[in-house]
């Protein structure tokens, strides 16, 4: 087969957005780097470096500072970063016991944010969209400046249809098969594309891009506040699932003669470390919520034998069930998100004991657990990462006059 001139065009303009795709990543995860550090980490030519970072520049979605020596011989190399303003998202994290909003400009960074409390009651698609369309103008109202929108991230707590943004099931919002994706475009009117992911998965890609586990590639990330969600990164890339519904991990089957399970199912994980094992344990009652949570917290720290026994009884199931996924995932590292990061120094010692009486020595002597390092935000960035990822992934068609990027309709 003969290659012509147009396919020849067509092959350097493929590699061509690769490559300017490649500069923006590193850019995004790392920070600043020196145009030498570019070509380390790109395997890209110095001149093919110095002609794209140009391009990135002249965007607007780049700029240059002052040569830096790093203690290398040759002549200085300009350090390149990205311009947080040039491109922002809205991120948006539907909790159980709290709604927020975040403008997140390209390279990671958070320009404005709110979080409000909601009440566990409080939980139709029609309050919580309106509720949330407030948050977004609140937030795109403190920009500092009327920085370009390019997308919308929505973090949820439910079992998510990443393709269309169907909530499939929410039994903490007694949702289920609920559009939310387009509920939310609709009612934010931005013209701009919206991504709608479980709120575990996307606290999994924040605590992988800004948080605790930055250059893991084999994580297991759980968090949750009445249930359990989960996030599981194989080899560098998220485990999804057919349809995105992989990471279930709150309905693992963990005890044939547990309780009743939201979920329909009997002796799911979550009944045995979710919210309302521990408060009954405790001696509270059940539904408390947050406070509640962190009252059991307050008297363990106290003393209270009955509340550090709940906590222990919690630790001991977390750690039977992360044996399985550490038997079965061999992951370098698990991050405690949500409740599970608040109660991390209750939980210690009963959680390490049942992991190392369960998990295969080889598997458990490579794995480490700690506690989130973003808190209650994890899902919000994440889905500020998510609302990125067409960007990231394809920056040549940002790279363009600034005037031409897609119109801001509110706010
Ligand atoms: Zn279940």
């Amino acid at each position: 087969m003969t290659v012509g001139p147009v396919e020849i065009g067509q092959r350097s303009e493929t590699v061509r957005r690769a490559n300017l795709g490649a500069i923006v990543r590193e850019l995004h995860a790392h920070g600043a780097l020196s145009r030498s550090e570019l070509v380390a980490r790109t395997g890209l030519t110095r001149s093919a470096i110095r002609s794209l970072v140009g391009e990135l520049v002249h965007a607007g979605l780049a700029a240059e500072g002052p040569a830096t020596r790093l203690g290398t011989p040759g002549r200085p190399s300009p350090v390149v970063q990205l311009v947080a303003g040039s491109a922002v998202v809205v991120a948006l994290d539907i909790a159980v016991d709290s709604l927020a909003a975040a403008i997140v400009g390209l390279g990671g960074r958070t320009l404005a944010r709110v979080r409000i409390e909601r009440s566990r009651e409080h939980s139709s698609v029609d309050e919580i969209a309106a509720d949330l369309t407030g948050l977004a103008r609140t937030v795109l109202g403190r920009r500092p400046a009327a920085e370009p929108v390019v997308g919308i991230g929505v973090a949820v707590v439910g079992v998510v249809r990443r393709s269309d943004g169907v909530v499939s099931m929410a039994p903490n919002l007694g949702w289920r098969d609920i559009p939310l994706g387009e509920r939310l475009a609709r009612a934010l009117d931005l013209s701009v594309p919206i991504s709608v992911a479980n709120e575990a998965d996307l606290g999994t890609l924040a605590e992988l891009r800004r948080g605790a586990a930055v250059g893991a590639d084999d994580l297991v990330y759980i968090s949750g506040e009445v249930g359990v969600g989960g996030g599981v990164i194989v080899g560098g890339r998220p485990l999804t699932g057919i349809a995105g519904y992989a990471g279930e991990v709150g309905h693992m089957p963990v005890n044939p003669e547990g309780a009743p399970c939201r979920c329909g199912s009997v002796g799911c994980w979550e009944t045995e470390v979710g919210e309302d094992a521990l408060l009954v344990r405790a001696g509270l009652m059940p539904g408390g919520g947050r406070a509640a949570v962190d009252t059991v917290l307050r008297e363990a720290a106290a003393g209270s034998a009955t509340a550090q026994a709940a906590l222990d009884h919690v630790g001991t199931w977390l750690g039977f069930g992360l044996a399985s996924l550490v038997n079965l995932l061999n992951p370098q590292l698990i991050v405690l998100g949500g409740r599970f990061g608040r109660m991390y120094p209750f939980v210690t010692r009963a959680l390490h004991a049942e992991l190392d009486r369960r998990t295969l020595p080889a598997a458990r002597s490579l794995v480490t657990v700690i506690p989130t390092s973003l808190g209650v935000d994890a899902p919000l960035l994440g889905a500020a990462e998510l609302a990125l990822e067409p960007l990231l992934a394809d920056p040549a068609q940002w790279v363009r006059p600034r005037d031409t990027l897609p119109e801001l309709k509110s706010a």
